[in-house]
């Protein structure tokens, strides 16, 4: 993978057909990062598709573009057809082709320029043609500021690019509350603002856009599906496949559950599993020194960052929970 800024000099070039592909399930970060890079790259003369794996969460649907974003699952045949054509392909906010599901294979296997942009720790390098990865940044919202202003098109960042980038950074750094919120992302804010972003909107936005059963089901979850192990300073969700159909529960309903028990005094692990039709989806979280990416690595398929993690198994929703109450004694010393 060569340095991004190789790239720089070739965006100012002849149009280019390009595609921006992100992981499956998109949240604030992937989408805005996405939709951002898209208005950048569209004002300067390239034809421009976005490409999900899957669908996508309704509370990103206020974004610019989002409307034009094709769904992989949902219209494969067309998607097929983009990629085929692609020059350039964008990987935002992923680590690893094998984050976009039934995308992986097409995206492997067509030749073209990949530029690798996002801050998950182990990247597959050699997969990309340029890149930068860097575990350091909050959010690659964050990063497609830093590639915009970088490459000299600071002047092209509009309200509409403001307010994506923006919701990417509050997604990332729950609401700039985590570690990943230096210095610069503040100061990244205050340019978002000069350029007329309304902060309290993009927030409402985010926050305040749910249908009443949503709030029924946490209240649900948090009295009926939580587990503390006070032992291992550990907080267990398990939700059945049951709970998601009585509820209506929706794509993107569940973003955010796994913060509520670090409310909880003394909690260094947070784990959720979720029974969804094709795997149990789990989501850890942590405080302090335990490693989220290494145990959902170890454990359970998967990989993210060291305090925010995610993974998934084939075995049943009782089996997976069991794995995972054993690799907890395992972990003891950790969890102390
Ligand atoms: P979430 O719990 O919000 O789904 O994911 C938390 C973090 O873990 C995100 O940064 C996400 O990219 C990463 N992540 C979630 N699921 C997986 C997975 O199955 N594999 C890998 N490698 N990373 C994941
Ligand atoms: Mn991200």
């Amino acid at each position: 993978m060569q340095p991004v800024q190789e790239i720089y000099p070739l965006l100012s070039g002849p149009a280019r057909r390009i595609v921006i592909t992100t992981h499956q399930k998109p949240d604030a970060d992937a989408m805005g990062s996405s939709l951002a890079l898209k208005q950048l790259l569209i004002q300067l003369g390239h034809s421009v598709t976005v490409i999900s794996p899957t669908n996508w969460a309704g509370w990103v649907n206020w974004m610019s573009g989002t409307d034009e974003v094709l769904d992989f699952e949902a219209d494969r045949n067309a998607c097929l057809e983009v990629i085929a054509e692609a020059e350039w392909i964008f990987c935002l906010d992923y680590n690893h082709f094998a984050r976009t599901k039934a995308m992986e294979q097409p995206l492997r296997e067509k030749e073209a320029i990949k530029i690798l942009i996002d801050h998950h720790q182990e990247p597959d390098s050699p997969a990309f043609t340029y890149g930068i990865s860097d575990t350091r940044k909050s959010s690659t919202c964050e990063m497609i500021y830093d590639f915009i202003v970088e490459s000299g098109h600071a002047d092209k960042i509009n309200l509409t690019m403001a307010e994506c980038i923006y919701a990417g950074l509050v997604g990332d750094t729950g609401s700039f509350r985590f570690p990943s919120a230096h210095e610069g992302v503040h100061r990244i804010v205050a340019e978002l603002k000069a350029k007329g972003l309304s902060h309290t909107s993009i927030h409402e936005n985010l926050f305040d856009n749910f249908l009443e059963n949503r709030l029924r089901f946490i209240g649900h979850v948090l009295m009926n599906r939580m587990e503390i192990f006070y032992e291992y300073n550990t907080a267990l969700i398990v939700i059945p496949k049951s709970d998601l159909l009585r509820f209506r529960i929706r794509t993107g309903d569940t973003e955010g559950l796994v913060n509520y028990p670090q409310s909880i005094q003394g909690i260094k692990l947070v784990a959720l599993v979720i029974d969804r039709d094709e795997e149990r989806k789990w989501s850890f979280r942590s405080k302090g020194d335990f490693d989220c990416n290494k145990f959902a690595r170890k454990y359970f398929n998967g990989g993210g960052h060291f305090a925010a993690s995610g993974g998934h198994s084939a075995d049943s929703l009782d089996q997976t929970v069991r794995r995972f109450k054993e690799v907890l004694k395992e972990n003891e010393a950790l969890l102390k």
